[in-house]
């Protein structure tokens, strides 16, 4: 994939950029590993400054950074500025506490253990690979750096090809915010280059956050290198309706949750799983509020949904609903590719899946919402785990009884009960099955990539 800002509302590639080779790569390992050496020594106190210092730099920037976010990957201008401010916030937040979530931890009673003191200190592992997405560029990308900077990790980052002027902003944003020069690089490199820079002794673990396919072929090499991994992947989100709900507000939710971001979010409702009893109500509105939201030019601050990022993600897009409908899912809304260039496609809803079609077991990573009739309050949550991800979930009711069944059996790594799934710096953020495994974001993410050392003193 060739490594330049194409400008999806129109298809017009805007600019193009080379590559780093070998020796630039060795030369940012080396500077990795020597700043690594140097930061691991500073204090929480002194890496907090800096991150917020890199938030006040994001906060003072916000405008031209969102800008930047419009033309490299289509968001639209004001969810743009939401997430630059959202990463100024995830720095403050990894400031703040760090002191407390990296704290030594000790026995209150080390005789237990023979000793007279014993517990477990977090240190740093050294230099940590990113390989980001380009869905949220700037958030991904530094809700992985500020826990791992602030711990006294040094940062390496593969960026999708489809941002470099987002990487290259990130490349210097820590060291004008005071943290040493090879505290955080970005490396200008092809998918194809990871695989050597995994296998480098001077990088100690690795992130991903992106497709399934990308997500096996890193964590093989890491594996093979003894190397931990933390793996953010797809989703196919179920969102479920019951027959308590409010189903206004579910419907206008369900809109909400399934165009973020122009439809290319992990965490997207995408599969709308709806009790018979109201059922045919609930597609009723969903539909009408699919069909009235606005696509167009995502400057414009009316515009709901903008392009998709990419043509081949737009083609995926297109492709699967397609073959639903083929086998004979009925089109509610959209389903039609816009005859004008950039890569438009349009809110979508589609019904009456037959088992076969693909959308059923696949994500949807555009604007694309499937409908599903359920029996009863267990039929959905049958439903809702018949795939093989297992990211998020959102369930819409006023049942305590269904609410803590929902919560107890859905299986995927977070349930948001009357409400759409979000990330927040404050809770846990990560799936199980195939969305992939570890945790970032809260006390946890931040632990991901330290070295839990057991200390024990007779
Ligand atoms: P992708 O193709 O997997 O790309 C993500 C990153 O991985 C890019 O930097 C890409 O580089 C790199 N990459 C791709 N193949 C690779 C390989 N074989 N080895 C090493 N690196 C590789 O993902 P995408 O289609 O752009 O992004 C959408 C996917 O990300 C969706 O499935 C979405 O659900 C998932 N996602 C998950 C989360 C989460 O938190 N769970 C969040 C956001 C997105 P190139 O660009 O150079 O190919």
């Amino acid at each position: 994939m060739a490594i330049a800002t194409i400008n999806p509302t129109n298809g017009v590639v805007e600019q193009e950029f080379e590559a780093i080779d070998a020796a630039e790569v060795e030369r940012r390992l080396a500077l990795a590993q020597s700043t690594f050496e140097q930061l691991k020594s500073t204090s929480f106190a002194q890496r907090g400054e800096w991150l917020v210092k890199a938030a006040e730099i994001l906060e003072a920037e916000v405008e031209d950074t969102a800008l930047m976010l419009v033309r490299e990957m289509g968001k639209t201008i004001v969810q743009a500025r939401g997430e630059v401010l959202k990463s100024a916030k995830g720095l403050r937040f990894y400031a703040e506490h760090v002191q407390t979530f990296l704290a030594d931890e000790w026995l209150e009673d080390p005789s237990a253990v023979g000793a007279k003191q014993a517990g477990a200190r977090y240190q740093p592992l050294g230099a940590v690979l990113a390989v980001m997405p380009w869905n949220y560029p700037i958030w991904q990308a530094l809700r992985f750096a500020a826990p791992a900077l602030a711990a006294g990790n040094v940062g390496l980052l593969k960026h999708a090809s489809n941002v470099p002027q987002t990487a290259l902003y990130l490349d210097t944003l820590f060291s004008r915010a005071g943290f040493p020069a090879g505290a955080f690089q970005t490396l200008l490199i092809g998918s194809r280059e990871v695989k050597a820079v995994i296998e480098d002794w001077r990088v100690k673990a690795v992130t991903l956050t992106g497709s399934e396919p990308a997500g096996r072929s890193v964590a093989a090499t890491a594996g093979e290198q003894i190397k931990k991994t933390v793996l953010e992947l797809g989703g196919s989100d179920p969102f479920l309706v019951l027959p308590s709900a409010n189903l206004e507000a579910a419907a206008e939710a369900a809109v909400r949750a399934r165009l973020l971001n122009n439809g290319q979010s992990c965490i997207a409702g995408k599969r709308f799983i709806v009790h018979t009893d109201v059922y045919d109500k609930f597609a009723e509105l969903f539909a009408t509020g699919m069909a009235n939201a606005v696509m167009g030019d995502p400057m414009d601050p009316k515009t709901v949904i903008g392009p998709l990022a990419t043509e081949s993600g737009r083609d995926e897009v297109a492709d699967l609903v397609k073959d639903a409908v083929a086998k004979g899912a009925k089109v509610l809304t959209g389903g039609v590719v816009p005859d004008q260039p950039g890569w438009w496609y349009p809110p979508t809803v589609l019904a009456d899946l037959p088992e076969d079609a693909l959308l059923v077991m696949e994500e949807a990573f555009g604007p694309v919402a499937s409908l599903y009739r359920a029996k009863d309050t267990n039929d959905a949550i049958r439903i809702a785990n018949q795939t093989r991800f297992g990211l998020s979930s959102a369930v819409w009711t006023n049942d305590s009884a269904e609410e803590q069944l929902c919560i107890e059996r859905l299986d995927a790594g977070a349930v948001f009960v009357n409400g759409i799934t979000a990330s927040y710096p404050e809770l846990p953020f990560g799936g199980v099955k195939a969305s992939g495994y570890g945790r970032e974001l809260a006390e946890v993410g931040m632990r991901e990539f330290t070295n839990l050392k057991t200390v024990w003193k007779a």
